[in-house]
């Protein structure tokens, strides 16, 4: 439990953070006018506590990220030990380090298929604008230099970089800044039959309308998340993926596979797209890499596209200061050998079974509760003011945030989607360490909330 602070420190942390600290993804207005409204302190497996000595569960892993929990004594040790003996060194103009290497080869024996090789970044915007342009360089490589166009998905979310925010489908994220890249397009997502040509309808907006409406000869790739986060939790169906592998070969198009929040287990397998046995050419990764201990993320490349690049004698004009950071590497092998020490990606599998049944437990008692959904600890569900007709909440209830809110009240941290106007979606993703007993104390707040919730209605 936190060490509460004197109330004149929380006090002045608060006017400081108002006044000196300009938050992503906040209302500037609101923040100012109403402070903070947590100042996390520390934390132990999936609690966190604040400096008023609150405990909070995180029932969101914070940004989808902090897949080994908090306080995890052994990944801050492995930091200490890397910074104390080399804390950053330099992996341009082939300067290399130790951790960045071992890292390196333990992504290759672990990435599906061929993706033997890794281009570190600092995060999962980084290495979706690296994979955009290494997609393109390799289409140059080739011969082909007319080729790239990126196709993403609707909903999708792939950082806030120009170019990853280009491709992401969040509306609010195009608003803030009003600049886009050109080239870059939106398919309607989870068209399976038409993503495999069957009774495919002109005019339907998927990826393979868009190729043929732009031409194959002037793509470069294809970017998805196997399962889709912020943009609404959408899992897609079945023979989807393999779709659009298919796809992809058919018209000689690269497949990018965004697995910023899918990889390093919070699935239930190491990557997503093991879900479906998919490989694709380029796979972006970040957040569970290092479970937020550090800042890391990287692009993984099929052997065939190594090759290529490998040919090219001047320099690859790319990179980041803090690529190969030795110490975030020290810090993402780490976390690998725990998810592997401890059978964690087995016990995701098992935590699924226990929250889709805390799923069932909640539809069963609230009617508003619907579309409840899980693959691994990815997970989430909808409200409804009638989930038999669909019917949506007036959007003056804000849904979603409200519920959110309930939970708050009680000391969970979950999170609302706005998939939709509504922000109706619940995102319900705990630390992969979380055991049977805790999820059902998430459970019996959300019953709790639910029932709070319909009540203030
Ligand atoms: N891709 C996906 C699927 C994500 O969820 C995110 C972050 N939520 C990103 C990319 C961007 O990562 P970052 O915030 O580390 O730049």
């Amino acid at each position: 439990m936190a060490e509460r602070l004197a109330q004149t420190t929380v006090e002045q942390l608060a006017e400081w953070d108002k006044q000196y600290f300009l938050h992503p993804t906040t209302s500037p207005k609101a923040h100012v006018e109403q402070g903070p409204k947590l100042i996390f302190s520390d934390g132990d497996g999936i609690y966190v506590n604040d400096v008023n000595g609150n405990e909070y569960i995180d029932g969101i892993s914070m940004l989808w990220n902090v897949n080994l929990g908090h306080g995890q004594q052994e990944l801050a040790e492995a930091a200490k030990e890397q910074m104390a003996k080399l804390a950053f060194s330099s992996s341009f103009v082939s300067y290399s380090n130790e951790p960045a290497i071992r890292l390196a080869e333990k992504l290759a024996s672990l990435a599906p298929g061929d993706l033997n090789a890794v281009f570190y970044t600092s995060g999962g915007s980084e290495s979706n604008d690296t994979a955009f342009k290494l997609a393109r360089f390799y289409w140059r490589m080739k011969g082909k230099p007319e080729k790239t166009k990126i196709i993403a998905l609707e909903r999708s979310y792939h950082g806030v970089t120009i170019a990853a925010q280009t491709a992401t489908n969040v509306p609010a994220f195009h608003q803030f800044s009003g600049s886009k890249i050109p080239g870059i397009f939106h398919a309607r997502p989870h068209r399976v039959d038409c993503e495999r040509g069957e009774a495919h309808e002109h005019g339907c907006g998927c990826i393979r309308d868009l190729i043929e409406r732009e031409g194959a000869d002037t793509i470069a790739a294809v970017i998805l998340e196997p399962v889709q986060g912020s943009g609404g939790v959408y899992i897609p169906p079945d023979g989807y993926l393999e779709a659009v592998r298919q796809l992809c070969d058919e018209h000689n198009i690269l497949m990018i596979a965004d697995e910023v929040i899918c990889g390093f287990g919070r699935t239930g397998k190491m990557f997503g797209v093991e879900n479906w046995g998919v490989v694709p050419d380029l796979m972006t990764i970040a957040k569970g890499i290092t479970s937020g201990y550090a800042q890391l993320g990287g692009v993984l490349i099929r052997q065939h596209i190594r090759d290529a690049l490998v040919q090219y004698e001047d320099v690859l004009a790319h990179g980041f200061t803090y690529s190969g950071h030795p110490t975030a590497c020290a810090v993402g092998l780490k976390n690998i050998e725990i998810l592997e020490r401890d059978n964690l990606i087995d016990h995701v599998r098992k935590m699924e079974q226990e929250l889709k049944k805390g799923f069932r437990y909640l539809e069963d008692r609230h009617s508003i509760v619907t579309k409840t959904r899980a693959i691994g600890l990815l997970a989430g569900f909808e409200l409804y003011a009638d989930r038999d007709s669909e019917t949506p909440f007036d959007p003056s209830v804000k849904a979603g945030l409200t519920f959110v809110e309930e939970c708050f009240k009680r000391k969970l941290i979950l999170r609302a989607l706005r998939a939709n106007e509504g922000y109706n979606i619940i995102a319900v993703s705990p630390p992969l360490t979380i055991s049977e007993e805790e999820m059902e104390e998430m459970i019996h707040i959300m019953d709790d909330a639910l029932q709070a919730f319909k009540k203030n209605l």
